[in-house]
């Protein structure tokens, strides 16, 4: 697929007001989309996007309290995809809601994450007593199952202390109890993307080693319409945010820096990272399948 990025312009992390990664209870994070945004804009951030993964179900909510607080609000998911086993997450902004492939893709990583959480329950279930009742406890209905809310039911069980030890234990990749859940390629959630008119972002795509950023790999996502990538990132290392620099300046990419903000459930603070209103411009230029709101 053609790319169609306008104007070329470099990242300015760390010193402004635009947080475009942000989680709430819709997937994995702690606070509403409510609370998130309400966070957002006591931070000072400007503009946020709300990020769920493979839903949408919070962004009426989030617009709505963006409109209350006066933040920006751009609209967006964390699509879940999966390459060689290693899971790869790509950042949509401004795709059509509606748009039958991309919801369908979505439903179906949402019903296989319920599934594959009930395997790792009943995994840890032979060993603690421990049920998916636990899990269904800590989690709002209708939320996008993940690993996050087995960890808060294994905390309030008293099985473990918090969310960071269970991804470094019970229910790291290493893991005994560890299942993985059905995603699409990051070719085809890309692509799937662009055709609901969204601009798919990389995201932070160092934290799992190079695998990712070797050239053919990152070449061919570019080829399936990547428009942006996530360089400003935690997870990111010096070397992959190196590599990231030189990919977009080679094809032109979208630069972006976010928190990732999951509320308590990670270290990450709003607008720990942030993106350039240049880079935010080249988004709001590329993405047809939503509007953003509020946004002066
Ligand atoms: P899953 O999607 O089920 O494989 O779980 C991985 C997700 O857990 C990622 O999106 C992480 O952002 C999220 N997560 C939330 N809290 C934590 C934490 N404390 N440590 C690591 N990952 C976390
Ligand atoms: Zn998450
Ligand atoms: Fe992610
Ligand atoms: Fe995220």
């Amino acid at each position: 697929m053609q790319n169609t990025v306008p104007t070329q312009a470099t990242t300015s992390p760390n010193t402004g007001c635009i947080d475009l990664h942000l989680h709430s209870t819709a997937s994995d994070g702690t606070q509403s989309p409510v609370e998130v945004v309400r966070s957002a804009a006591a931070a000072g951030m400007k503009v946020v996007a709300l990020t769920d993964h493979d839903t949408t179900a919070g962004w009426d909510a989030a617009a709505a309290a963006a409109m209350d607080t006066g933040v920006g609000f751009i609209p967006g998911i964390e699509v879940s995809s999966k390459l060689g086993g290693a899971s790869v997450h790509v950042l949509a902004y401004l795709p059509d809601p509606t748009h039958p492939a991309l919801m369908a893709s979505m439903e179906r990583v949402r019903f296989d994450r319920v599934h594959r959480a009930q395997r790792i329950v009943a995994a840890i279930g032979e060993d603690y007593e421990f049920t998916w009742d636990d899990v269904v406890a800590v989690s709002q209905p209708g939320a996008t199952i993940g690993r996050p809310h087995i960890a808060d039911a294994l905390v309030a069980r008293g099985i473990i202390a918090n969310r960071s030890d269970a991804f470094t234990g019970m229910l790291s990749h290493h893991s005994k109890y560890y299942v993985p859940h059905e995603s699409p390629t990051p070719d085809e959630a890309i692509a799937t993307i662009r055709e609901a008119g969204g601009v798919p972002v990389l995201a932070h795509g160092g934290s799992r080693g190079q695998a990712l950023l070797a050239p053919d790999v990152f070449a061919r996502m570019v080829d399936a319409g990547l428009l942006g990538v996530e360089i400003e990132h935690r997870e990111n290392d010096d070397e992959s945010r190196r590599i990231l620099r030189a990919y977009a300046n080679d094809y032109d990419l979208i630069v972006t820096g976010s928190s990732d903000y999951h509320g308590t459930g990670k270290p990450n603070q709003i607008g720990e990272n942030t993106t350039a209103p240049s880079q935010l411009a080249r988004i709001v230029a590329c993405g047809t399948g939503s509007a953003p709101v509020n946004l002066n």
